[in-house]
């Protein structure tokens, strides 16, 4: 952004943030940090690290949107703790935990993160309600609750929407959510200090306990044990636990003792959203920062940037601080002009036709090589239109290549097939939610 000064941008910066987060957590959190250093890389300064810490844990990537990044995306900013804070003001800072605990882990949940900012659609519909359920009767649904997929797609947001949800509706309940990676530093920290038994009787007498990322406990050995146990010691009282992972138990490398444990209760995956969804979550996203985003403009944006609802609200953030600078309205061409280099290589360019017949095939149970055969029984010939469907609507070819594609069926028949199939698509919702299923499974 040519036209401005560092300042300018943290200025910007702090409105955006503004209407980001509540006035609380803007007050205790945001307002603290000063702009100390304008020149490259900006320097902040930071009353403690727990404020750098929440600042970089929440926020950063509409950091990134504002500042210069580094080679991996990470914004590019330098710290400095102001000298001569007492540790008393510090502990004014912290949101209060919800009961006093002998372990000092305040209990803080991010608060954009509830159900209600959640966007639903058919790839998260399925744990989202897995999540409600557990919120509303913890411990008495599904125990433990495993959440698994790829970054970016909403884990740590339903934990904390869980959190939020009990801290409202079950005010009576000790509850905990934290990181396998503070777990492990707490049990260390405990482990030097002697005190241990101290902090087993605290996590042990929690009634619902929330871990993010437990694949951060793989090849850790000692800490896995100590988990385990606590994890046996709740489940065994009827506590409610939660669990998020990048990938599903079975895959993570950890003792069969915990997997098992882990597969105990519902192991639900969340998975990318599908274009509709994304469309629904930049809107949204924009509506919450101001931006008025038409709808032409989210489309174009959610058919470029597919895997990862982060790098959606990071486009969001970065397009809404360009047009607010620049006073544009955010067409195609001021999104292309600020956003190109997060655009994703377009789906399109993975897709054969190989990988749309091997998907309905297994989605309709039939084999591939009849979806391309000429057998006329109707439980290949309807998996063969939708396919034609597919391939007609996902791939840039022309319809005598695809058709040719199809074990050498004429143009006539496919375009017949794309018909029937659109036209059957407006009336039924069992054949939609197949072919969105379907799509999804093309375009993973
Ligand atoms: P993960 O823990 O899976 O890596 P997060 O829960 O941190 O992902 O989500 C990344 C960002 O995307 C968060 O800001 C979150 O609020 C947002 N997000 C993810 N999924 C959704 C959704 N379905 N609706 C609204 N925002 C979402
Ligand atoms: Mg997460």
């Amino acid at each position: 952004m040519p036209l401005e000064t560092k300042e300018d941008t943290w200025s910007e910066f702090l409105s955006f943030m503004q209407n980001q987060c509540s006035r609380a957590e803007f007050e205790n959190w945001i307002a603290p940090i000063k702009c100390v250093e304008e020149s490259d890389p900006i320097t902040l300064q930071v009353p403690n690290v727990f404020v750098q810490q929440y600042l970089l844990d929440n926020y950063e990537e509409a950091l990134a949107s504002f500042f210069p990044k580094d080679n991996k995306g990470k914004p590019l900013i330098s710290f400095l703790i102001k000298e001569g804070e007492k540790r008393k003001e510090l502990k004014k800072e912290f949101p209060k935990p919800k009961k006093k605990s002998d372990i000092g882990h305040p209990l803080s949940f991010n608060v954009s993160y509830t159900f209600e900012n959640f966007i639903e659609g058919p790839s998260n519909q399925f744990i989202k309600s897995a999540a409600l359920g557990v919120a509303s009767r913890p411990g008495k649904s599904y125990n433990p609750l495993f959440i698994h997929g790829g970054v970016g797609l909403g884990k740590t947001h339903l934990l904390h929407g869980i959190g939020h949800s009990v801290q409202k509706n079950h005010k009576k309940l000790r509850i905990q959510c934290i990181t396998t990676e503070a777990f492990i530093n707490d049990l260390v920290s405990h482990l030097r200090n002697k005190s241990v038994d101290k902090m087993k009787r605290y996590f042990r007498n929690l009634d619902v306990l929330l871990v993010d990322d437990i694949q951060f406990l793989q090849n850790r050995l000692n800490f896995e044990e100590e988990f385990c146990n606590m994890f046996e010691a709740l489940i065994n009282q009827g506590k409610q636990i939660v669990i998020t992972s990048d990938k599903p138990p079975g895959q993570l490398q950890l003792s069969e003792r915990m997997i098992a444990r882990m597969e105990w209760g519902l192991v639900a995956h969340i998975g990318t959203p599908d274009l509709e969804t994304r469309v629904a979550i930049l809107q949204y996203k924009a509506e919450k920062t101001g931006l008025h985003l038409p709808s032409q403009t989210a489309f174009y944006i959610a058919e470029h940037i597919y895997n990862n609802v982060r790098q959606l609200e990071g486009a969001i953030n970065r397009l809404g601080a360009y047009c607010r600078l620049m006073h544009l309205e955010p067409t195609q061409d001021v999104v292309d002009s600020t956003l190109s280099e997060m655009f994703q290589a377009p789906v399109r360019s993975k897709i054969s036709v190989d990988r749309i017949l091997h998907s309905v095939a297994s989605m309709f149970n039939v084999r591939e090589s009849d979806l391309r055969g000429s057998s006329r029984a109707k439980e290949v010939t309807y998996p063969r239109q939708i396919a034609m469907y597919l391939a007609k609507e996902l791939l840039g070819e022309s319809l005598i290549k695809i058709a040719s594609s199809f074990g050498g069926k004429t143009h006539s028949t496919l375009l017949h097939a794309w018909k029937k199939i659109s036209q059957q698509l407006e009336r039924d919702d069992v054949l939609r939610r197949q072919i969105q299923m379907t799509r999804q499974n093309i375009e993973a």
